[in-house]
C-alpha cells in the first residue's frame, strides 16, 4: 500500500461540490470504505498496476484504487465531478488521470501501452454495452488483464450463468467464450446512495489465453437468433439464418434442442460451421 493521505469523508465531498445524484447518468454512489477496499482487492495487489475506471463520480472507488497503489485513468461523463477528482489528484500526485468523456467513445489501445485492469462501479445504463465492447474486440487476448465490474444482480447472473439455467443466454456465451467469469461479491442495494431498486453484484472476468477461434459477429448473430425464441427448438429459431440447419447437422447438434441447453463450446462449434458453409 502507498502512504494514504487523510481524505475528507465522501459525504462531505458530495455536499461541498453539490453532487446530487443524476439518475440519467446511473449515479448510485458507494461511501462504505471497507466495501470499496474489498472491491479494489478483487483483482489482487494493485501496487504499480495500471487501472482504467469508468465513472469515478465523487471518487469513492478511485480512492480505494489509489490507496492500493494503482495508477488510475478514470473517465467521467459528468463534469460536475471534476473538481472533486482534482482534489484527489492533488492528494495522490502522478497517480490519477481524469478524462471528461463518454466511456463508450474511449479507445483503450490509444490510452494504454502496457497491460491494465478495468475496475468500475458501472453506470447501469451503459454497463452491458461497455462489457460487450470490451469482449468483442478482434484481437485476443486483449491488453486488459481483468474486469472487475459492478452490475445489477440480474445482469451479473446472466454473465456467469451455466447452460440449463434460466439466466443463461447471449451475454453468458459472449462472456464465457473468451473469459473465465465468476460472481465475486453480491452487494445489497442499501450500500448505494441513492439505493437503486434492485440488488447488485460484482463480477470478475479474466481473459482465456486461447479461446476457440470464431468470428465474434457470427457468434453474435447465431446467439441472437437462437435466444430470440428461447422456448423454441433450434431448428425453428435458426430457420431464418442461412446455412444454420446444415451447420447444426455437421456440428452434430440435435436440432430439437432448446438454446439454453446448448453449451458455450457447442455454440462456438456451430458458429465455426456456419462460417464454413456460407
Ligand atoms: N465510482 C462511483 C462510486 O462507486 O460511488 C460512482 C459510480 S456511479 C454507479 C456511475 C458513474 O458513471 C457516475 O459518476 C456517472 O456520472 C458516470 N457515467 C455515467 N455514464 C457514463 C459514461 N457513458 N461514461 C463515463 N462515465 C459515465
Amino acid at each position: 500500500m502507498s502512504n494514504s493521505p487523510s481524505l475528507p469523508p465522501l459525504r462531505e465531498v458530495i455536499k461541498r461540490h453539490g453532487l446530487t445524484a443524476n439518475r440519467a447518468l446511473g449515479q448510485n454512489f458507494l461511501f462504505d470504505t471497507q466495501l470499496l477496499d474489498r472491491i479494489a482487492a478483487i483483482p489482487g495487489p494493485l501496487e504499480g498496476e495500471q487501472v482504467f475506471e469508468v465513472g469515478p463520480g465523487p471518487g469513492g472507488l478511485t480512492r480505494a484504487l489509489l490507496q492500493a497503489g494503482a495508477e488510475v485513468t478514470a473517465v467521467e461523463r459528468d463534469e460536475r465531478c471534476l473538481p472533486a477528482l482534482d482534489e484527489l489528484d492533488a492528494c495522490f500526485p502522478n497517480q490519477l488521470k481524469v478524462i471528461n468523456a463518454d466511456a463508450l467513445q474511449i479507445d483503450l489501445k490509444a490510452r494504454f501501452s502496457r497491460p491494465f485492469h478495468i475496475i468500475s462501479n458501472l453506470p447501469y445504463n451503459v454497463g452491458s454495452a461497455l462489457l460487450v465492447k470490451w469482449l468483442s474486440q478482434p484481437t485476443w487476448p486483449p491488453l486488459w488483464k481483468s474486469l472487475t465490474l459492478m452490475f445489477q444482480r440480474e445482469v451479473a447472473d446472466r454473465i456467469v450463468a451455466a447452460p440449463g439455467s434460466s439466466a443463461y443466454g447471449r451475454l453468458s456465451i459472449l462472456a464465457q467464450w473468451r473469459c473465465d467469469a465468476k460472481l465475486a461479491m453480491p452487494v445489497h442495494r442499501s450500500a448505494f446512495t441513492p439505493p437503486p431498486k434492485v440488488m447488485s453484484a460484482v463480477v470478475y472476468l479474466t481473459p482465456r489465453e486461447q479461446p476457440p477461434g470464431v468470428n465474434p459477429a457470427t457468434l453474435e448473430r447465431l446467439t441472437q437468433a437462437a435466444f430470440s425464441q428461447r422456448r423454441k427448438m433450434l431448428r425453428q429459431s435458426l430457420k431464418g439464418l442461412p446455412g444454420a440447419l446444415e451447420a447444426l447437422d455437421i456440428a452434430a447438434i440435435d436440432p430439437t434442442r432448446r438454446p439454453e441447453t446448448v453449451s458455450v463450446e457447442e455454440f462456438v462449434a456451430l458458429a465455426r460451421q456456419l462460417d464454413e458453409v456460407n
